[in-house]
């Protein structure tokens, strides 16, 4: 039966024959509701609670294949006539739906940001520490913003910097991407970046995997690369002599054949 839910043991304790027999009850309030030509045939009932069921009847409305009516009655204890809760339109398990919401900063992709837009980083982004510290007590976000607004004066430098989380982050991101050793051209190339002459040496703890790729030739020229990465513009790269360009053949002087020259 379409989407009738399985009834659990504990489900049918709470069964109220009074409520779930009401099937005429549920579709009469819900015609009182919709036009009868969007209702079909009824489809079963859940069990909300004690003396609460929901009956669910086919929705036939155009453009809603899927959809059904759900009409929830109860009963007080001991009455024999049932109350209606709600009647609502549900998706069931084949209707169209919209996607699931996903919040817009969860949904921005690097190369997203146009000139002009702003992209706050909140005040608990795990990717970030204080480069000074607001002591053990806590302190409300105004304590916090006098703080930072004494480091600045102070001249203390960035406000925040990179945490281990951040750095993490960060050297996964850029191995694991097109500056890796995984990438296909880097796959295909006879050297790596480590032992390139265009390689720019970083300084902190990045520096033991990545460098900036200086040579303007190269397709990663002002890009973070992995050392293990690497390119055929790689600074120490020889053509062999089967490779190398070969000189054109000598003219041939043709001295047997005249040439029929046109005259003015
Ligand atoms: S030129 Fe190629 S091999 Fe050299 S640093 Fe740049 S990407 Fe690496």
């Amino acid at each position: 039966m379409g989407d009738a839910v399985p009834v659990s043991t504990l489900e049918r304790k709470l069964t109220d024959a009074a409520t779930a027999d009401a099937i005429d009850a549920a579709r009469s309030a819900l015609l009182e509701e919709v036009d009868a030509s969007d209702v079909g045939d009824h489809r079963g009932h859940q069990i909300d609670g004690l003396r609460v069921v929901t009956h669910l009847f086919d929705c036939t409305r155009r453009g809603y294949r899927g959809w059904q009516w759900a009409v929830t009655l109860t009963r007080a204890s001991r009455q024999r006539k049932v109350t209606v809760v709600e009647v609502v339109l549900l998706p069931g398990s084949d209707a169209i739906v919209a996607p699931a919401w996903v919040p817009y900063r969860d949904r921005l992709l690097p190369g997203d940001m146009s000139p002009g837009d702003l992209l706050p980083v909140s005040d608990d982004d795990a990717r970030l520490v204080p480069t000074y510290s607001f002591g053990d007590d806590p302190l409300d976000a105004d304590d916090q913003a006098q703080v930072r607004q004494v480091a600045k004066d102070l001249g203390l430098g960035r406000v925040r910097v990179l945490s281990r989380e951040g750095r993490d982050a960060a050297a996964e991101r850029w191995y694991d991407g097109a500056a890796g050793p995984d990438a296909p051209i880097a796959k295909s190339a006879p050297h790596h970046c480590y032992s390139c002459g265009f390689l720019v040496r970083l300084a902190g703890p990045l520096s033991e995997l990545f460098g900036v790729c200086a040579n303007g030739d190269a397709n990663d020229d002002g890009r973070v690369v992995a050392h293990q990465h690497g390119c055929g513009a790689h600074s120490e790269i020889r053509l062999s002599k089967r490779q190398q360009p070969q000189p054109p053949a000598p003219p041939v002087i043709d001295t047997i054949s005249l040439d029929d020259l046109e005259t003015f």
